[in-house]
């Protein structure tokens, strides 16, 4: 790709340190201290020669004085039963309580061998005893804007503003778009106040990372002090959704930023939206787009059409194709005859999102609007379009693109029998969901959904104007 202007500085590598790598490297290795004694059935199934039985702390001692790394495993000698592992590290026996449970541990981590157990433990107490201020420092020290996460993050969101205009296209935001792309590049320093009322850019607004501890294989730095990530599992954690690495520690330094990328979300459905179209580098979900597109492509004029359901086996296979092959699902009527298998589709994308497209959270303040006898239709739709801006971006982006679909598909009632209110009973459990979890207040709350949604659709071009 060619490299825009005032880029140039990206382009310098993250230094990595290999301090702790280094370290790691002159651990001490496991060396393991057979019995030499027959013990026969005395030994544990899960241990092997490593065991040696009910002996004394003092015969333990001679046993590993060979060199550090040594370690044997022993049967306290006061509670049967319960077992010991014995590592020699400089010089000195260090004792652990050790248990099993299909995998053997004396920590957090758990461990296949004991072998993998006490090589990861020689490799903590070597870092620990060489560089325990330095690690205490990691995250500490670390300047979050200095990371080799940080340079990386700011590149990818150049490329994809300066790459990607086309995504913009459509939902009228293309001037904000370049204006955007433009200060980006550093072609101007505009920054006249921006005339769309609702933030779209994806880029722009906030997601927390998804981290989860996670064992690397192989050597991995950390993203946040670019520092070597030490041990043999659990050796820090991942973003879930963008694939940050770092340590357990650093992470808990990282802001909300994670920009998730398909590659790590691996799913289109029952995923978080914000994710989703962060993932997707889109302002609305792909799904959501091309499925629309289809279906007024193909006429919107199929009587009942999102009232009647699609044959399941054929939902189930589309869903499938739209998690393994994203946009490029084949759904065009040679494969997929039947209409009613598109906006099965659609709804269930809808139904099956964690966060309802109108949130928990906003909720309460939707239904302000239909609940009260006295409000005027002006107050409703009043009331609606504040509750609205509690939405998050990808949220209200996507309610603005189906909610102008759906009056597309009114427009042609007298044919489709698709009115405002048919298609109100329709969408109403789908687009949302009273975080009550009182089955009769949903009930209760089932008459005031529907005049919310048919409210919605029906003003849809006032409320978004
Ligand atoms: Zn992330
Ligand atoms: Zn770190």
């Amino acid at each position: 790709m060619a490299t825009a202007a005032g880029m140039d500085d990206d382009c310098v590598m993250p230094i990595w340190k290999s301090y702790l790598y280094h370290l790691q490297m002159q651990a001490p290795k496991p060396k393991r201290v057979v019995c030499r004694r027959d013990l026969g059935s005395r030994v544990p199934f899960q241990y092997g020669r490593e065991f040696h039985g009910a002996i004394s702390r003092e015969e333990t001692d001679s046993l590993l004085s060979e060199c550090d790394g040594c370690y044997l495993v022993r049967e306290s000698q006061r509670a049967p039963g319960t077992y010991t592992l014995a590592i020699r590290f400089e010089a000195i026996t260090k004792n652990f309580k050790l248990f099993y449970d299909g995998q053997h541990y004396v920590g957090e981590k758990r461990f296949d061998t004991i072998h993998d157990l006490v090589a990861d433990g020689l490799i903590t107490f070597y870092l620990e005893s060489k560089a325990s201020d330095y690690i205490e420092a990691l995250s500490k020290e670390s300047n979050y804007e200095e990371s080799p996460y940080y340079r990386n993050k700011y590149r990818k969101q150049r490329e994809l503003l300066i790459r990607s205009p086309q995504i913009y296209e459509g939902i009228g935001v293309k001037g904000s778009y370049e204006r955007d792309a433009a200060v980006l590049r550093g072609d101007t320093t505009d920054s006249s106040p921006k005339e769309d009322k609702m933030p779209i850019d994806v880029t722009k607004y906030k997601k927390p990372h998804n981290f989860k501890v996670h064992t690397f294989k192989g050597p991995h730095w950390c993203e946040f002090c670019a520092n070597f990530m030490w041990g043999l599992i659990a050796q820090g954690v991942k973003c879930q959704d963008c694939g940050f690495n770092a340590h357990k520690k650093c992470s808990e330094k990282v802001p909300n930023d994670c920009i998730p990328a398909m590659k790590y979300v691996k799913r289109v459905f029952c995923v978080d939206l914000t994710t989703l179209v962060k993932a997707e580098n889109s302002p609305i979900p792909v799904v959501v787009e091309k499925c629309v597109k289809e279906i007024e492509a193909r006429g919107v004029e199929a009587e009942g059409l999102y009232r009647v359901a699609g044959f399941h086996d054929d939902v189930e296979t589309l869903k499938l194709a739209f998690d393994k092959d994203g946009e490029n699902a084949d759904i065009s009527e040679s494969k997929y005859e039947d209409i009613n298998t598109i906006t099965s589709l659609l709804k269930s994308f809808f139904r099956e999102l964690p966060i309802p497209l109108i949130t928990f959270d906003a909720y309460p303040y939707f239904m302000e609007a239909v609940q009260k006898d006295y409000m005027d239709q002006d107050e409703r739709l009043q009331k609606i379009y504040h509750a609205m801006s509690l939405l998050p971006p990808a949220h209200l982006n996507t309610l603005r693109y189906f909610l102008s679909h759906l009056q597309r598909v009114a427009a042609k009632h007298r044919i489709n029998m698709m009115s405002f209110e048919n298609l109100a009973i329709v969408f109403a459990p789908t687009l949302l969901r009273s975080p009550s979890t009182d089955p009769l207040a949903g009930l209760t709350y089932a008459k005031f959904e529907r005049s919310l949604i048919e409210l919605m659709i029906a003003h849809q071009d006032i409320l978004f104007q």
